[in-house]
């Protein structure tokens, strides 16, 4: 496969972008596949070869890479007519009435310009609505490039997972590992009365995938309320992904105080929201006191996009349609995996998989799992299913490295660049 122009175009962006790119994890070695264009499930790049791609932008295009007509044209109507204001645009209103509607635990909605900004406004929302200052989180989680969350270490010692972050903030963060229900309750029986919330993606996303055990959000819900703290759900992958029109948490049946969006709320646009109860997101300034702000939040281009690729989504059973072929393509890998490798394990649900190299876990009975059994522990395979971000991190990840992205792209498919990010059908 000639990838000569992705190579010399590495050669010029190593010398003008830090590490050759704007986001760490773009940067495949020995040099990215740098895009031209993308094609319906496809993209090509730039010498011209043609890949099924299973990236899906890290998430937000759902719809693949071909916008339908609707969202096309009232994204080209929102850019003709001025690529923004600085001023309420009608639009905005259209998609926050939108969300409220299908998400069953928000009542109002913020938006701002990415991930990472709503789950930072987020974390400050909950600090400023209850006066306290500790966030609880899950190890393997991640939420974006903010100083809260980019935390390791265990609650007792916690500790900045990058440099560039003091200490003193880490010491406000405690993480506990995801599916374990006396940690989080030992942490809230030290701590409870500092914790201003817990911060958890209702799977993990960026950590393989890992599905919550029946019970767990449920546990995390009762603690909050009995301890005063607020849910927070961080549904940037799986907002309007896992779960249809309702989320992640309408799927689990769990109500969380404040939801993070992003990714495809903004049809492909950068995005991020914060929605929630009424009472709390009146706490945002102007009509409370927790400030703010920003330049592009709402941008009308970004919100047109969202609005048509939601409204698409909903009057052309697009669930029905990826979810179905999410179902296809694992129990596909758990028949290959069955005859070749029967002791690596096929994660995911809905438009979401991943196969997660966990040699070291019990092996396959039946081969039948993970095609969104919700981790339940009837399954034939529960006990090889990954249930925190360690099992996940403890996995073969060179071999997925080696395996996967070379040789795949070599066979015209584009994954990933790890172990840990999830992959998506459109
Ligand atoms: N939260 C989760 C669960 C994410 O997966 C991500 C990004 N993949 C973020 C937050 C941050 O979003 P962004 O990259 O748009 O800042």
């Amino acid at each position: 496969m000639n990838r000569e122009t992705s190579r010399d175009l590495y050669d010029r962006a190593l010398s003008v972008l830090p590490g050759g790119v704007n986001s760490s994890v773009r940067a495949t070695q020995p040099y990215p596949t740098f895009v031209r264009r993308g094609d319906g499930a496809h993209v090509v790049d730039v010498d011209g070869n043609r890949y099924l791609d299973y990236v899906m932008g890290y998430g937000p295009l759902l719809l693949g890479h071909d916008l339908p007509q609707q969202v096309q044209s009232a994204v080209q109507r929102a850019a003709s007519e001025g690529p923004m204001y600085g001023a309420p645009t009608e639009v905005e209103v259209d998609l926050a009435e939108f969300v409220v509607r299908h998400v069953p635990s928000v009542e109002m909605v913020r938006f701002v310009n990415s991930g990472t900004e709503a789950t930072v406004s987020a974390v400050r929302l909950a600090r400023g609505h209850t006066g306290r200052n500790k966030l609880v989180v899950m190890q393997g989680g991640y939420h974006g490039a903010q100083e809260s969350t980019l935390v390791e270490g265990d609650a007792e010692h916690p500790r900045p997972s990058t440099s560039g972050i003091p200490q003193s903030f880490a010491r406000e963060t405690l993480p506990v590992p995801f599916n374990d229900e006396a940690a989080v309750r030992e942490v809230f029986e030290r701590h409870g009365d500092d914790i201003a919330g817990v911060l958890v993606e209702p799977m993990l996303g960026n950590n393989g995938i890992v599905l919550p055990v029946d019970g767990y959000h449920d546990t995390l819900r009762d603690l909050c309320d009995e301890y005063g703290s607020l849910l927070i759900f961080d549904e940037v992958i799986t907002g309007f992904r896992v779960g249809g029109l309702q989320c992640a948490q309408g799927k689990f049946g769990v109500t969380p105080d404040l939801t993070t969006f992003g990714k495809i709320v903004g049809g492909g646009f950068p995005v991020g929201a914060i929605g929630g109860r009424a009472e709390i997101l009146e706490a945002f300034t102007p009509s409370g006191d927790v400030f703010q702000s920003g330049t592009f939040s709402g941008h009308p281009v970004t919100m047109a996009a969202g609005l048509e690729t939601l409204r698409f989504a909903a009057d052309e059973d697009v669930y029905d349609h990826v979810d179905a072929l999410g179902e296809r393509l694992r129990s596909g890998l758990v028949d290959v995996l069955a005859d070749h490798a029967p002791e690596y394990t096929v994660v995911g649900t809905d438009s979401t998989f991943k196969v997660v190299f966990t040699r070291a876990n019990t092996p396959a009975q039946d081969g039948a799992c993970s095609t969104g059994c919700a981790q339940r522990p009837d399954c034939a395979r529960f006990e090889a299913c990954p249930k925190t971000g360690a099992d996940v991190g403890n996995a073969e990840t060179e071999r997925w490295e080696r395996l996967f992205r070379p040789f795949m792209r070599e066979q015209g498919v584009l994954l990933p660049a790890n172990q840990f990010e999830t992959q998506f059908v459109s």
